[in-house]
């Protein structure tokens, strides 16, 4: 079984090993070592990255690109970038990435704790992500003011600079101590404690101080079901969340020529005046519409005393044909045959009370001269269309509608 030199010390993170087996696992050349700095992935943890230098001349490095502790042996399997050219290795872990791990389970842990004391709510699980850190916490219910009552219990404990202890413990220990969760596997069980604040059973790796965790801050909570998962950010990566909204924050302020501390009020005056606008805008179109519609209807061609509007339009919202039809319709005696040119064609056919022509047979021909079949209404107002047609095609079309209403004999 790999020894696993992380247990006893989290900031270890220079060994020399020995290796005892060579696998190949994922397409991978891998390895398993007498002894290892290298956390697999596990309890909510992703694993360490890092290299394995070959003794004695240290050179070529393998990157050791993922670490899975076998649940057979309790080996851990380190996935390599290439075949390892020896059998002693110098390991290094990559520092960076072990300390952002700890950070955000130090913190974790102590947030799991501030969550059951100031809101009793249980941690049902963890996952730390490259971007993303959240816990699921056994609880629908969460108000804003518990939430803030936890992050603020939690950072106390951080500022006060706790010391975090993890050993192995006897059957006999575990059952005198103050557990905020059972153990969830067999054998020799490890506990960390964090001051008198926290004491969970857990593997990973932890900072020494609760200090180092720097800050923790929730950022986001999202009822699922019976739980609630609260995403947060620990360490460097709340000062990266903080810099990162800090900037947006500025931007949009600067944009809005108002201060950070007036933007809610100056985005529901922005609301206001769209909102004002949209309502003008509206009024003036259905004015002009009515202007446009009186032009139309006045230059349109007189047939045996029906008025026929025939127009090609191009570059508008289908939905002004279909108001424009319905204001040329409330003239008498008259038939709106109005078509879009464009990448999607559209046909609207209407006339009013007083005419007997259908519109739905009128649209039938036209279609038929643009190739498509798509279409329909009622006889006193129909639409169709689809295909992409030219200004030429949509006249062509019109023309033909104007035909078959002329056959109807409406004189
Ligand atoms: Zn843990």
């Amino acid at each position: 079984m790999t020894q696993r030199l992380y247990y006893a010390d989290a900031y270890c993170i220079t060994f020399s090993a020995h290796v005892v087996q060579r696998l190949t696992y994922a397409d991978k050349p891998a390895v398993v070592l007498d002894r290892t700095c290298f956390y697999p992935t596990g309890g909510g943890q992703p694993c360490d990255r890092g290299w394995l230098y070959p003794l004695p001349n240290l050179s070529p490095v393998v990157e050791v690109v993922d670490v899975i502790a076998s649940e057979d042996d309790g080996n851990v399997l380190h996935l390599l970038s290439e075949a390892l050219p020896a059998d002693d290795v110098e390991g290094r872990v990559d520092w960076a990435r072990r300390f952002d791990h700890m950070q955000q389970h130090t913190g974790q842990h102590i947030l799991s704790q501030a969550f059951l004391r100031a809101a009793d709510a249980e941690t049902v699980s963890f996952h730390l992500g490259t971007e993303s850190v959240t816990i699921d916490l056994n609880g629908p219910h969460l108000s804003p003011a518990q939430v803030e009552q936890a992050e603020a219990l939690a950072n106390e404990v951080v500022f006060g600079n706790q010391p975090v202890r993890a050993r192995f413990v006897s059957a006999g220990e575990l059952a005198t101590l103050p557990l905020r969760r059972q153990p969830q596997v067999n054998g020799a069980i490890r506990v960390v404690a964090i001051g008198d604040f926290d004491v969970t059973p857990c593997g990973g790796t932890h900072v020494a101080h609760t200090g180092e965790v720097g800050l923790i801050k929730v950022i986001g909570l999202d009822k699922r079901g019976e739980e609630t998962r609260i995403e947060f950010r620990c360490g460097r990566r709340a000062l990266a969340d903080y810099g990162h909204k800090n900037q947006m924050v500025n931007q949009v302020a600067a944009m809005l020529s108002t201060g950070h501390g007036e933007l809610d009020r100056a985005v529901q005056r922005l609301q206001a005046e769209a909102r004002q606008l949209r309502h003008e805008l509206r009024a003036a179109q259905e004015r002009l519409m009515a202007y446009e519609a009186a032009e139309l209807w006045t230059d349109a061609e007189t047939v045996g005393g029906l008025t026929i509007v025939r127009h090609v339009f191009s570059q508008r919202d289908p939905a002004h044909l279909r108001q424009l039809a319905t204001h040329l319709i409330a003239h008498p005696k008259t038939v709106a045959l109005l078509g879009l040119a464009g990448p999607k064609s559209q046909l609207v056919f209407a006339r009013s009370e007083d005419v007997t022509a259908d519109m739905v047979v009128a649209l039938k021909a036209a279609c038929r001269v643009l190739g498509t079949e798509s279409g329909g209404g009622r006889p006193h107002f129909a639409q169709g269309g689809g295909p992409a047609a030219t200004e030429t095609q949509i006249a062509g079309a019109l023309e033909r509608a104007q035909q078959a209403i002329n056959n109807t004999d409406e004189r």
